[in-house]
């Protein structure tokens, strides 16, 4: 997994003249067969121009010797950067399929991944009962279980028959007390691991009984974090907790999407913090008032950068209108928007439902709320 800050640091990665490998291919068992992944890398080097292919050919070889070997070892798909110059070596293993591509460049090609950060929030999954609770990350589609906490000291209920009503009456309050205290630890530790995390979407799983007890004592701030409860088996695999949240997840992000796009759109006509349209976001980005900016996948405006000040526009200029230097052609200013919004801590998000997506198009396909 990789996280906004690793994909930061590579961006500020000082490759120089350095050429820098990006590869992103897809390495699932059936690309695994007979190595048809192997053959699609080699396919991929094909397209670079002969001179850039002569430059990385250390570079090549070295990833194509390191799918040989790391076969065993890949999930569905696989990222590296390589420059052997500047002595950069980062791969990541993903849960999902990507397009395959690999890029040759003085700067890494890493639109796709934070694409991936904006399409796919981190959620946490709490799952308790009244003895034991444990902790889960679901990201990019995969879960991955972060701990378990169990209190031996909360009585377990017994049979109802022998016990007077009265006597059964304290006894259920003593067990309430316990499973409180239980809750309430595990409410702290939970709350750690959000913060440490970075996560600010989650789902509470567990009895119907135990799950409402739990959100009596929750802090308002974790209450608004939850996206849904689900009733999942305490000794469940993470396989099945997965299978159970990614239809909440699912039904989430699609709501929030169209509420980020209608919001786009109704306060950039009111003129309200807000506008659309790539040009207008990139003054505003040079001004560095965008708070986030807001795209859509699979979108591309060819345009000019200047080589001197960052200067960007889609009108065809033959000199920067800012500092008069040299201009160069671009082939896509998206890429452009992002770096500059994250290079002033922007935030970032790709609209991926199709609806939505066709609906930001017909007015300018990205925008970007401000920050004044
Ligand atoms: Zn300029």
């Amino acid at each position: 997994m990789f996280d906004r800050k690793d994909l930061e640091n590579l961006e500020k990665f000082n490759f120089n003249d350095a050429y820098v490998l990006s590869l992103f291919l897809n390495v699932s068992p059936q690309d695994r067969k007979k190595q048809a992944y192997i053959s699609k890398f080699k396919n991929l080097v094909k397209t670079l121009k002969e001179d850039i292919q002569d430059r990385c050919k250390e570079d090549i070889s070295k990833i194509e010797s390191f799918l040989q070997s790391e076969r065993e070892s890949f999930k569905k798909s696989v990222v590296v950067y390589s420059c052997i110059p500047k002595d950069l070596w980062i791969r990541y293993d993903l849960n999902l399929e990507l397009k395959d591509s690999l890029v040759a460049d003085t700067t890494p090609y890493t639109s796709p991944l934070f694409d991936l950060l904006d399409s796919y929030q981190k959620y946490g999954v709490l799952l308790v009962d009244k003895r034991t609770a444990r902790f889960f990350l679901v990201f990019l589609g995969d879960i991955e279980e972060y701990g378990m906490v169990m209190h031996e000291d909360v009585p377990g209920k017994h049979k109802k028959g022998g016990w007077f009503a009265l006597a059964e009456k304290r006894y259920e309050r003593h067990i309430d007390y316990h499973v409180k205290g239980h809750l309430k630890d595990i409410v702290d530790r939970f709350d750690g691991f959000l913060k440490d995390k970075n996560i600010r979407r989650l789902i509470v799983a567990g009895p119907d009984e135990t799950v409402s007890e739990l959100m009596s004592i929750l802090s308002d701030e974790i209450k608004l974090k939850i996206i849904g409860k689900v009733n999942i088996e305490k000794h469940a695999s993470k396989e099945e907790i997965l299978e159970k949240v990614v239809p909440i997840i699912e039904k989430y992000e699609k709501t929030k999407e169209k509420e980020t796009v209608s919001e786009l759109i109704t306060r950039s006509l009111k003129n309200n913090n807000a506008v659309i349209g790539i040009d207008d976001v990139l003054k505003y980005l040079r001004e560095r008032r965008v708070r986030k900016l807001i795209t859509v996948k699979n979108l591309i405006f060819e345009g000019f950068i200047c080589q001197g000040c960052g200067f960007a526009t889609t009108q065809k200029v033959d000199c920067c209108k800012e500092c008069g230097d040299c201009v160069m052609k671009s082939d896509n200013l998206i890429e452009k928007t992002i770096e500059m919004a994250l290079e002033q801590s922007a935030e970032v998000e790709v609209i991926k439902d199709e609806r939505d997506r066709e609906r930001l198009i017909q007015y300018g396909g990205i925008g970007a709320f401000l920050r004044f």
